[in-house]
């Protein structure tokens, strides 16, 4: 299961000389002891490491270049106590590889009116100590999140785990590694794209194994782990009677079995943080891989279906993102419409790949024959998903640049019980509405595939967007049409002049 608890945010305060060791000693302290208080912030879930008062430029190059070097370190949190004249920055913070957030923040909450003197002035002096420091980030046009407001206040330390969370999910990216078995389905368009510029720009790699080569591990799985599993099966999920042990059809839940042990372990060897399949290359396995998606997805793997390692990615980054919360992600396709004019909905579901995670109760495991891929019946767990507040986002390739469209939606029960769909689902009316949102989605070009995460924000998204130098279109209670329509010309010209910035 993914834990963020090892990662680590440097916190990094900036001062100068010119008021003596006395005033360092303090800045320093009142530092360590910020540090401390967003390290211990039940909103924050990284650590919060403090680190010396940086007073000249060699310090801050070489913090930053330790930071840029470190891998538990996801990122900086950048403060200026007192005045740190910002020239001397300029060195270290265009070395900097990681996301930073400028966290504009007073160590007194509240101005002593009766006893205030200029000591006090000189030490609490954020208020234009960090507005040179903002000036030289816009300068250099850096990218970073600025945050306003008093350290111990809990909006603003939410506002800190949020960004601490798509930092994450931005050094996750950077190391993953995806593979795919087999290729796109043949002629698919939104399921392509460069893998070797996501590699550049993203950061994770993307590579394909024939299927064969999971087929051989699939096959050494041994007939005593596929017992232990199947009876992991019985005793966490609602077992239909055919598949259960004596049951007609017992022997297609042992195949199920069998490919989450070799799946599973291929995953574990390789190092792999995604993965993707497609029905249309499964030569050697019996079944579409199911339940054993499912069950790894809800472990902390992204997926995606039909080659499409993109949102493979983008599973992944949300499961990151929102590692320790309720609600769960899952891979999802936008699937059929409930389009009654008053009450429009959208049912969400897949072939068989949907995460448990957002299960609203217990999942039932069950067989039924699936009309493509012509392999055998697969197994699959079948759930409601849980009503609540989500987000379903996607990236596409536009050819010069990722593009991630985000849509904010209100999943719901169904109006009705579904008997006979055969797969795990979800009900969601998008906002402000889904006529809006569905034109605004196709206007963006995004794909019909999603990642649908419970826990995941917008402003999550908008962090992570923003450090990975992706363009994000949100879709959401503000949306208008012409807006957006607007919003999609412009940031055409911004992405285009955007490289001579
Ligand atoms: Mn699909």
């Amino acid at each position: 299961m993914l834990n963020l608890s090892a990662s680590e945010v440097w916190f990094v305060t900036g001062s100068q000389h010119l008021y003596g060791p006395e005033t360092l000693a303090t800045v320093a302290e009142h530092s360590a002891a910020i540090a401390a208080a967003l390290d211990d912030a039940p909103s924050i879930p990284v650590r919060v490491v403090p680190m010396p008062v940086l007073t000249g430029s060699a310090d801050i190059l070489a913090l930053v270049q330790a930071a840029n070097a470190d891998p538990a370190c996801v990122g900086l949190i950048t403060w200026m106590h007192t005045f740190s004249p910002a020239k001397m920055w300029i060195a270290g913070l265009e070395a900097l590889q990681k996301p930073f957030l400028h966290l504009h923040t007073q160590f007194n909450r509240e101005i002593p009116w009766a006893d205030i003197d200029m000591d006090f002035m000189n030490l609490n002096q954020a208020a234009h100590g960090d507005r040179e420091f903002g000036f030289i980030a816009a300068r250099l046009r850096l990218e970073r999140k600025v945050v306003v407001g008093h350290w111990g206040d809990p909006s603003v330390q939410d506002q800190v785990g949020t960004w601490a969370r798509a930092a994450c999910a931005k050094a996750d990216w950077r190391g993953g590694k995806i593979a795919r078995f087999g290729d796109n389905m043949r002629e698919v368009a939104v399921t392509e794209g460069d893998k070797v510029e996501a590699q550049r720009r993203l950061g994770f790699s993307v590579n394909t194994w024939g299927v064969g080569d999971l087929v051989k591990v699939v096959n050494d799985a041994s007939d005593g782990d596929v017992d232990d599993l199947v009876a992991r099966y019985l005793d966490e999920y609602d077992v239909v009677a055919e598949l259960r042990p004596g049951g007609d059809r017992a022997s297609s839940l042992r195949d199920g079995a069998r490919i989450e042990l070799g799946l599973r372990r291929f995953l574990e060897d390789g190092g792999f943080t995604a993965f993707t399949d497609t029905f249309e290359d499964l030569h050697g396995l019996r079944q579409l891989p199911g339940l054993a998606v499912q069950r790894l997805m809800a472990d902390g793997y992204g997926f995606g279906g039909e080659g499409d390692w993109k949102t493979a990615a983008m599973v992944r980054a949300m499961k990151v993102m929102s590692a320790g919360l309720d609600g769960g992600t899952s891979f999802m396709e936008d699937y059929t419409y409930h389009l009654t004019g008053e009450d429009d909905v959208i049912l969400g579901a897949h072939m068989l790949e949907v995460c448990p995670s957002i299960a609203g109760g217990r999942p039932r495991l069950e067989i039924h024959p699936l009309g493509i891929g012509g392999k055998e019946d697969p197994v699959r767990l079948v759930f409601d998903a849980h009503p609540g507040p989500a987000v379903a986002a996607c990236i596409t390739d536009m050819g010069q640049r990722f593009r991630m469209v985000a849509t904010v939606v209100d999943v719901v029960p169904a109006e009705q019980p579904l008997p006979k769909l055969p797969v795990a689902r979800a009900v969601w009316r998008p906002r402000p509405d889904l006529r809006t949102a569905a034109a605004a989605w196709i206007y963006a070009g995004g794909s019909h595939h999603t990642s649908l995460g419970f826990s995941v924000t917008k402003a999550q998204l908008q962090d992570f967007a923003a450090m990975s130098g992706v363009e994000l279109l949100v879709i959401d209670e503000a949306t208008t049409l012409d807006g957006f329509r607007d919003q999609l010309r412009w940031n055409d010209l911004y992405w285009l002049l955007a490289k001579g910035l």
